[in-house]
């Protein structure tokens, strides 16, 4: 189990705290991943397509012995399994999974990309991320998570989820 690696989960359809928090467990009880952090669930903004629900987003980091493809396939095994209905490219979905980083490896396949290609785009994956490890290392960019967030020109907003204003 020595890999470590990043996942970015997101819903915006059905009940998303839930889809969000079941997806977190199905990952984890897999026997060769094992939780090692996870950030507070947040309510952000659409991003891309803006004409949709409000989505829910955290990321988690686990340690894991699957490799990246076979993490992928996992992740998507838990996809299907909440149901994960697709709306064009950036629109509505039960649940999103994707791998933000793995180790410090860069790889790039017609199935995967790693580090994901847009991570360092979106608050709603820098926020969570910066939560829970502010000073991981980009290999691409070689910048921290905080220095990306810093950087960033996104005015999307993200509210922790208990922390919302009534
Ligand atoms: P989407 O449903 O828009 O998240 O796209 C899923 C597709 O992106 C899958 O078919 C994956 O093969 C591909 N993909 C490429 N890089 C990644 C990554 N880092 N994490 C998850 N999916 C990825």
């Amino acid at each position: 189990m020595d890999n470590t690696t990043y996942i970015g989960i997101g819903s915006n359809q059905g009940n998303k705290y839930e889809n969000c928090v079941l997806a977190i467990e199905s990952i984890c009880s897999h026997k060769k991943n094992k939780l090692l952090k996870q950030s507070s669930l947040y309510l952000t903004e659409p991003w891309g397509y803006k004409e949709q629900d409000d989505f829910i987003n955290a990321v988690i980091k686990i340690e894991t012995s699957l490799s990246p493809l076979n993490l992928l396939s996992i992740l998507q095994d838990v996809e299907r399994k909440l149901g994960k209905k697709k709306n064009g490219k950036w629109g509505p979905r039960t649940i999103d999974l994707d791998i933000l980083f793995y180790n410090n490896q860069t790889l790039e396949s017609p199935q995967l990309t790693i580090p994901h290609p847009l991570l360092h785009q979106r608050g709603f994956v820098l926020i969570p991320l910066k939560e829970i490890d502010h000073h991981l290392i980009h290999p691409v960019f070689n910048q921290t998570v905080s220095q990306l967030f810093d950087r960033l020109n996104d005015d999307n907003h993200a509210t922790k989820i208990g922390e919302e204003r009534i």
